[in-house]
């Protein structure tokens, strides 16, 4: 995609619906969707409106998907854009695709802005830059600095942009600039765990309803059989045992197709004994 542009979509389409295991999250947030479907209501009624939620926790597990499922609940535009789109050692550019990117947000309001990785624009700033040394100074730092900035004039000043709700998303809470988690500019943090057993087998289901699956099929098994992996790697899977299945010649998923997919996707010393042999 385009670094200059940031990512558009009238109506995700994506629904609660498709986001499993984070049932928790879910809740919290449908406050985001009653939001933006009617931010005049708030208003009139005297509720601050919310600023920012900050999404944390491990990759694949549903941040992205779920920040999709708030603005395609609330039919509103999405715009995301990756925290590393705005690292540029030009100075002021990261700081007008800020700008930009909150700007169209305001003009099609109300709308959400998603931005992923967090981390790489808000990284502290204790450690990168040492005073007496000035070692670490250079214009790389000062232009991240601007961009952080930047972000922070515009969560800060989000009484004029009524109607747009940022979300930031970033599996290293610990890296994060403390100016970015001062009260007023994300009222929330959310963690998105990775799924137990239980999450496993609703993300499983929500994903064989997009495929044809064998009733023959026991993913509660694979639910199991399965620690670790997460929502991502869980639709990977059903993917893939949709391409073996077809390479079969099957009309529908079976068990077999299945287990061969959790081979293929399992990473070890079988997996490599096969290939290399
Ligand atoms: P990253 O930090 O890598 O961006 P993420 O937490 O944002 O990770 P997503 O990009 O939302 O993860 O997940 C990738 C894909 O995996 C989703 O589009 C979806 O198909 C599937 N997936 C992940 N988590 C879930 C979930 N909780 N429920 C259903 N599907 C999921």
């Amino acid at each position: 995609h385009s670094k200059s542009q940031a990512r558009v979509d009238g109506s995700t389409g994506v629904k609660f619906s498709d986001v499993a295991g984070i049932d928790d999250a879910v809740e919290e947030l449908q406050e985001l969707v009653r939001y933006l479907k009617n931010p005049e209501l708030f208003d009139k009624i005297g509720i601050k409106p919310p600023h920012g939620v900050l999404l944390e926790g491990p990759p694949g597990c549903g941040k992205t998907l779920v920040a999709k499922a708030i603005a395609g609940e609330a039919h509103v535009p999405f715009y995301q854009m990756a925290g590393s789109e705005f690292v540029e050692v030009l100075v002021g550019v990261g700081s007008a695709r800020i700008r930009d990117l909150f700007m169209r947000a305001k003009v099609n309001k109300p709308a959400v802005v998603f931005v992923d990785e967090i981390d790489a624009l808000a990284t502290r700033r204790q450690g990168i830059f040492n005073e007496s040394t000035n070692y670490f100074y250079n214009a790389a730092t000062q232009e991240r600095e601007t961009t952080l900035n930047q972000l922070l004039i515009e969560l800060d000043g989000f009484d004029t942009g009524k109607g747009v709700i940022f979300l930031g998303a970033t599996n290293r809470m610990d890296l994060l600039d403390p100016a970015l988690l001062r009260p007023g500019r994300f009222d929330r943090k959310i963690r998105i765990r990775p799924p137990g057993a239980k999450g496993r087998l609703d993300i499983l289901k929500v994903h064989a309803r997009k495929v044809k699956m064998s009733p023959t099929v026991d993913l509660s098994t694979y639910a199991q059989n399965l620690p670790g992996w997460t929502g991502a790697k869980l639709a990977q899977l059903v993917q893939e045992s949709a391409l073996v299945a077809v390479r079969r010649g099957h009309e529908s998923i079976l068990q077999s197709d299945m287990d061969d997919a959790v081979d293929r996707l399992t990473v070890g010393p079988k997996r490599l004994g096969i290939e290399l042999g």
